[in-house]
């Protein structure tokens, strides 16, 4: 056997070591990164998961290990001694400077600054030069080089057959599949994004260009333009929207149910995607972080890929990626997932181009058989901490903005948990924030744009309904706010109002001012499909018809923290309510999924507010200590609630006040 050459051993205990202290660096950041924390979710992770987080860092340095072997394998042709050790270092930091550059939604805090602001230094053209093709050929060439080395024993025609095979078989990787298109039904792909406000989108009024794409679908197909979902939160929504039934009547009043209260609503309600399935659709849900809410609860999707946050593993393997990008960024490939499976936990690992070519590799797939298809796509680009890629998050920000926000919200889950959002910011903070977040709208809205030019592309554009939606808006420093959603039904509709655009094949052309609710979207989707079942409990309205007047009622969500209540009366006094992370727990009976303990479940309900939305009036229950205390707002006149017209309209008030769940009347 050949003898490893001195040059070899030279450049592998050089590239091992470079690479064992980046990692010893890295994971004691790491671990000072959860121990920091000061809630009781980060102490019962360290207290009770500690072999999890420890098998995950050994799992990581085994990760480090590999890729500084193959580091030295490459380089060691060329430079030995402590010409390794630079070069090593050197080629560490070229990968970096190319993925954290490019990929700079990735990074948090001073980090991220540090790469933006190095990305948006380099001269475009070469930026241009660092494309994933060529750094595949410069390896390719560089293993080519030292095998070529290693091999110099075996007969020269061997090797060419080797290599021969080996290009032969990259060739047909890069055939294109043989997929014959033969939608014959009317199929639907939903894309959703979390936390978009219905008035960012240019077809809506906005008076910046956010949306061309959806703009153009809203051209040629239906835009609901007021739609408000029941409550501003995820999992309420979305199993709001495909049971169509109020949070109220199925159940779900939080984000964090139980393994009972999950089985108890999946058992008496009817979910759109298992009806279709049953109508012979291929259903399939791929997300990211924010898709969450299809790994939870069982809709009757039978392809569900999304990265599952409330859950141990996932809480555990985000704060320990959060200090090992370096690692993360070489091992998201299909060897690093054998090693590290949390890779398809973590949410950074699905930006949001990542996410729209899973769904367009699903839709070819599924175009090539003969059943129509029912697709839901949830990103989360526009979700807090808006943090967009490179350019969206230089599109419509002051290029000389220095602040703390600069490429995204700066803040801490921990300083969220104990105090919210930052109230009182300077005018060009806040407008730096509504900057930042108009060019997450822009890179949500290129991905909408991806995925109809891929369905014209494969020649199916006429047979598939195309829907945009989000769960809920967001909050963005109106009166009475800060950030987030589901924590206050103060300053407008915009954490409750959604986008709702869709077109293609049987839906009208026609743009809707009425208010209309998220639980009308199934069986006026059913009917667009031609599908007429309407199971029994569905509380929705067929939207495909004539529109009657209708009403909403809101509720806020439990989460993180709570928004305080603007302009309280001298004596008014709002109902606490229980603490996330002492009335959470991580419930081993369930996954460890992060679940609100049960006994406080009606606790839960009596400190929500409430509202009561018809035509231009918005009445709000505010949780008081001595009663409810409301709040009637006209939004025609007053869009951000500051004037209460509760005495000067009693007529208004008597009337809405009805429509309030007994307890908040
Ligand atoms: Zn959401």
């Amino acid at each position: 056997m050949t003898p490893v050459p001195q040059s070899f051993r030279n450049t592998l205990f050089w590239v091992l070591g470079v690479a064992f202290a980046v990692y010893a660096l890295l994971s004691l950041a790491g671990y000072v990164l959860i121990s920091s924390q000061q809630n009781a979710i980060a102490t019962t992770i360290l207290d009770e998961h500690a072999g999890l987080v420890a098998s995950l860092y050994v799992r990581i340095l085994v990760g480090y290990l590999l890729a500084g072997a193959l580091l030295a394998f490459l380089l060691h042709p060329f430079v030995q001694g402590w010409k390794a050790a630079l070069a090593a270092v050197g080629v560490v930091l070229l990968g970096l400077l190319y993925t954290l550059t490019s990929e700079t939604h990735l990074l948090y805090g001073p980090t991220q600054t540090l790469f933006c602001s190095i990305h948006d230094a380099i001269p475009a053209w070469i930026r241009a030069l660092y494309h994933p093709m060529e750094i595949v050929i410069l390896f390719g060439a560089f293993s080519i080089w030292s095998l070529h080395r290693w091999t110099s024993g075996v007969p020269v025609r061997w090797r060419f057959g080797a290599a021969g095979l080996v290009v032969i078989g990259a060739l047909l990787q890069l055939l294109p599949t043989a997929s014959a298109a033969t939608v014959q039904r009317t199929s639907f792909v939903l894309i959703a994004t979390d936390s978009l406000r219905a008035d960012r989108l240019s077809c809506n009024g906005y008076p910046r260009e956010t949306t061309p794409n959806i703009d153009a679908l809203a051209a040629r197909g239906t835009n609901f333009a007021n739609c408000l979902v029941p409550t501003a939160s995820t999992h309420e929504s979305w199993v709001s929207i495909l049971s169509s039934t109020e949070p109220r009547v199925n159940g779900l009043r939080h984000m964090f149910p139980s393994r009972r209260q999950v089985e108890t609503i999946q058992n008496k309600q009817t979910f759109l995607p298992a009806l279709l399935r049953d109508e012979g659709y291929q259903t399939a849900t791929i997300g990211g972080w924010c898709g969450t809410t299809f790994g939870i609860f069982d809709f009757g999707v039978d392809h569900v890929d999304v990265s599952n946050t409330q859950n141990h593993r996932a809480l555990i393997a985000e704060a320990a990626f959060t200090n090992h990008i370096v690692a993360a960024s070489f091992l998201n490939n299909a060897v690093g997932r054998m090693l590290l499976p949390e890779l398809n936990r973590v949410s950074f690992t699905r930006g949001a181009s990542s996410i729209t070519g899973k769904a367009e590799r699903w839709i070819e797939q599924a175009a090539a058989k003969d059943e129509p298809f029912f697709l839901t796509v949830v990103h989360h680009v526009t979700h807090l901490p808006y943090s967009a890629s490179y350019p969206y998050y230089a599109q419509f920000t002051d290029p000389d903005y220095r602040g703390r926000n600069r490429y995204r919200i700066d803040f801490q889950i921990d300083d969220m948990i104990q105090r919210g959002f930052e109230h009182d910011l300077k005018p060009e903070e806040t407008q730096h924030i509504k900057d930042l977040y108009d060019g997450c709208v822009s890179e949500f809205d290129a991905q909408v744009g991806a995925i109809v030019q891929k369905l014209k592309e494969m020649g199916i554009a006429d047979r598939v309904i195309v829907g945009v939606i989000a769960d809920h808006g967001d909050d963005l420093y109106e009166h009475g706010t800060t950030l987030g959603h589901g924590v206050s039904l103060f300053g407008g509709d915009q954490a409750n109002q959604i986008p709702a655009v869709f077109a293609g094949p049987g839906v009208p052309h026609r743009r809707v001012e009425k208010l209309v609710r998220s639980f009308d979207f199934a069986p006026t989707w059913m009917s667009w499909l031609g599908q007429s079942q309407r199971p029994e409990s569905w509380q929705g309205v067929d939207l495909a018809g004539d529109i009657p007047d209708l009403n909403a009622l809101l509720e806020t969500s439990y989460l993180l923290y709570r928004q305080p209540v603007p302009d309280l009366e001298p004596g008014e006094k709002v109902k606490d309510f229980p603490k996330f992370d002492q009335a959470t727990f991580l419930d081993p009976d369930f996954d460890h999924n992060l679940v609100l303990r049960e006994e406080l479940n009606d606790r839960v309900i009596e400190t929500k507010c409430f509202a009561v939305r018809e035509k231009d009036w918005k009445l709000i229950a505010v949780p008081g200590e001595g009663g409810p205390i409301h709040r009637l707002f006209n939004l025609k006149d007053d869009p951000q609630c500051r004037t209460n017209l509760v005495s000067t309209e009693p007529d208004v008030y008597a009337k809405l006040k009805a429509q309030l769940p007994e307890y908040a009347r």
